[in-house]
Order: C-alpha cells, then structure tokens, then sequence
C-alpha cells in the first residue's frame, strides 16, 4: 500500500457544526480533512470532523495492532477547527504517538499551551496531561517544510535557510505557507507532495482582488486545491451584513486563485453553516460554469491523486 494519496473530506463546514436534514448531503461537522500518503497519516485540523476519524483510527489499530502514528497539522486555533480534539479517541490511547504542528499563536504562549485550555476543567473532565497518548508539538510558519519518511519515526522541520532535500520516493514533504488575511492571527496552509502529487489546503483565507498572488504562486500545478469559498457572491459586500474583512472567501475568489494556479481540481469548502444542501447545489453549479473541474466539499468524499 505504498502508492496510494489519498483525501478525505471529514468535516467541511465553517463556523459551527450544522447537523439535521436540510445538510445530510454535504454534512454538519467542522473542518477536518484526512490525507494518507503511502503508509502516511496526515490529518488537517480537529474540527468536529475528527471524531469519526478517531473511532475508524482505534478500529485499524484493533485489527493490525500496529501503533498509532499521526501528524495533526493546524491551520489555526479558531473552535471549528479544534473543538472535536477533546473527543478525538486516539489522544487517550497509551498506542498513540501524535505529532502536532502549528504557528505559535503569540510570543507569551506555545501551541500545546493553547489547545489545552480546551481540556481544562470546568469545560472538560480530564486534562491532555491525563491524557495517554505520546504527544510533541512543533511551532511552524511561513516557508518551513516538513519531511514524513519512516511511517513509524518521528518527522522532521526544516527552515527557510536549511539545505535543498534530497528525498526518497517514499517521503512526504508538506510545505507550510502564511496567509495573512484570517483575524486575528492569519492562518498557515499547506501543499503535501507525495510521489509527484500534490494537494494544498487553503482554507480559512480571504481573496484580494485580482486573485491571492502568494497563494496562487503557493498553489501553481496541484493535482487538488481545497479552498475557502464560505459566501455567494452578495453575501460578501451586500445587503445589511457585509462580510469583507471577515478573513473567508466567495467561491468566485476560489476560483479565480484554482484557475490562475492551474491546478487540476478546486474543491470548495469551508461551508457556510447558513447554507443547506440547496444552495450548496446552486453554487456548485454557477462555480462549474466558470471552472468545470470545481467541485462541492462533501463529508465522505475520498479524492484519488495517485
Ligand atoms: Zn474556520
Ligand atoms: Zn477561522
């Protein structure tokens, strides 16, 4: 199973979770996406998306009894990004070696510092300290690259002045990108290559007119680019909510950023809570007549790169 790439879509709405009849085809939960690259596991943010992902990552782990090994990357700290981690399984399981990456959120504070307030009493029962699972957390930011190679063995991070790589076919690189345009702290990104492949998670970010130049020259040739796209086109500057300066995109600013990259498919994600499935279809729709290889973020989906 070393050749496979992989994307799943576990969590695609922004904001809050919005479980009931009107979202059953694009689904409730918050943002988590799951990539596995080769023997690989990457997971995109802990949205209320991750919770399944735990349960399925406990049954694997059942069945092989292979150790748990997982690298949790944050884009940033916002709840619908972290508020499944508390009832994420594999964090309380003594098998579990997570590997956890993010910006360092202020010069006062560390990520692991951050997270754990969300474990804290009186919100929550147990501490992440009472917590079994082997944990180590690594600041990233803008231009660093991560390197994957032994499935089981820790990653490596290297800096903008570190030396050119060289890696095996079996290694994984993400690289992480720094947009500013999120309140209050922006939000980092990512492109994960494996084999010649690659997917970019932009998620979270705000377009500029004319299109994100750094996040185009980030995301040029990807075989996938998942993007923001959290408003129709008059929700963003019009009516008596004007959304501009809130740090999310139109899907129309997500594809403006997919055609000028050139990349091969642009999912669009982060989904409005306000929006059910009905005008989820709209959007795609108009989206498609503009980029036919657009497509609607949907809870379940598996996307193929390889
Ligand atoms: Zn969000
Ligand atoms: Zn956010």
């Amino acid at each position: 199973m070393q050749d496979h790439f992989t994307f799943t879509f576990r969590g695609v709405r922004g904001g809050h979770p919005m479980p009931g009849p009107s979202t059953v085809k694009y689904g409730g939960n918050t943002t988590c996406f799951e990539v596995r690259l080769g023997g690989h596991l990457v997971i995109v943010d802990a949205g209320t998306g991750i919770i399944s992902l735990g349960l399925n990552m406990l049954a694997r782990h059942r069945a092989t009894e292979e150790r748990i090994v997982a690298h949790l990357l944050f884009t940033h700290l916002h709840h619908d990004h972290t508020q499944g981690l508390p009832f994420f399984h594999p964090l309380r399981h003594p098998q579990a070696s997570l590997y956890i990456f993010g910006a360092k959120p202020s010069e006062r504070t560390d990520l692991e510092a951050e997270l754990v307030q969300d474990f804290q009493p009186p919100f929550f029962p147990l501490g992440l300290e009472e917590m079994y699972s082997r944990r180590r957390f690594h600041h990233v930011r803008g231009g660093d690259r991560i390197v994957l190679r032994d499935p089981q063995g820790p990653p490596q991070v290297l800096g903008l002045a570190d030396e050119p790589l060289e890696l095996s076919p079996d290694a994984v690189l993400i690289d992480v990108h720094h947009g500013y345009h999120h309140p209050q702290t922006g939000v980092l990104m990512f492109r994960l290559h494996y084999r010649g492949h690659s997917v970019v998670v932009a998620s979270d970010t705000e377009g500029y007119v004319g299109g994100d130049q750094r996040l185009i020259h980030f995301a040029r040739g990807a075989d996938l680019l998942v993007h923001d796209a959290e408003y129709d086109d008059e929700e963003y500057g019009e009516g008596e909510v004007i959304r501009q300066g809130w740090g999310h995109s139109t899907w129309r600013m997500a594809v403006e950023v997919a055609q000028a990259a050139g990349v091969k498919q642009l999912a669009l994600c982060h989904h409005c809570a306000c929006h059910d499935d009905a005008k989820l279809d709209e959007i795609e729709r108009k989206a498609q007549a503009l980029f036919p290889a657009a497509f609607m973020a949907r809870e379940g989906l598996v996307i193929s790169l390889l």
